[in-house]
């Protein structure tokens, strides 16, 4: 089983099936590598059991109970699920980073293990040692696989897209 020290959750939805009109298929990515995108501080997440995001994150109120996830990172498909719940956390505190450029503030901060300073925002070219922070408020997901999970054993590449 892997380990990340920081994921962040990026969500889409693959397909709908068309005879139910219920069970969406969804990718779960999670990105925690030190070259990613690290606008995001993290996320309690514990592949095989559970996958967390929080509100900031697109199609976040989307995933269902009954629907299937394929969790991967950005080269492997880590596993295949169908989500038995979903555990839904409102009013969560969450420190967020932005860039300090004030016409710009983005979050789309990418960190540098072989470069000073530390950080470059991903849209403006700002360099800094320090990103800005805000503290937002947050409703936290956590999708429960429970015993309707598969851990990908062979390695299956991710196709591009
Ligand atoms: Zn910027």
């Amino acid at each position: 089983m892997r380990r990340r020290s920081r994921p962040s959750a990026t969500i889409s939805e693959l397909r709908r099936d068309a005879d139910s009109q219920i069970v969406s298929y969804w990718s779960f990515l999670q990105m925690g590598s030190a070259a990613e995108f690290k606008g995001h501080l993290g996320y309690a997440d514990e592949l095989a059991s559970t996958y967390a995001w929080d509100s900031t994150v697109a199609n976040a109120r989307g995933p269902a109970a009954g629907d299937v996830a394929i969790v991967r990172d950005s080269d492997w498909v880590l596993g295949v699920g169908r989500i038995a719940r979903i555990d839904i956390t409102t009013g969560q505190s969450k420190l967020r980073r932005r860039c300090p450029n004030p016409a710009c503030r983005s979050t789309f901060i990418r960190s540098r293990t072989e470069r000073t300073p530390e950080f470059r925002c991903g849209r403006c070219g700002t360099e800094f040692e320090t990103p800005g922070t805000e503290r937002i408020e947050v409703t936290e997901y956590a999708a429960r696989f429970d015993a309707d999970w598969w851990t990908i054993d062979r390695v299956v590449a991710v196709k591009a897209g």
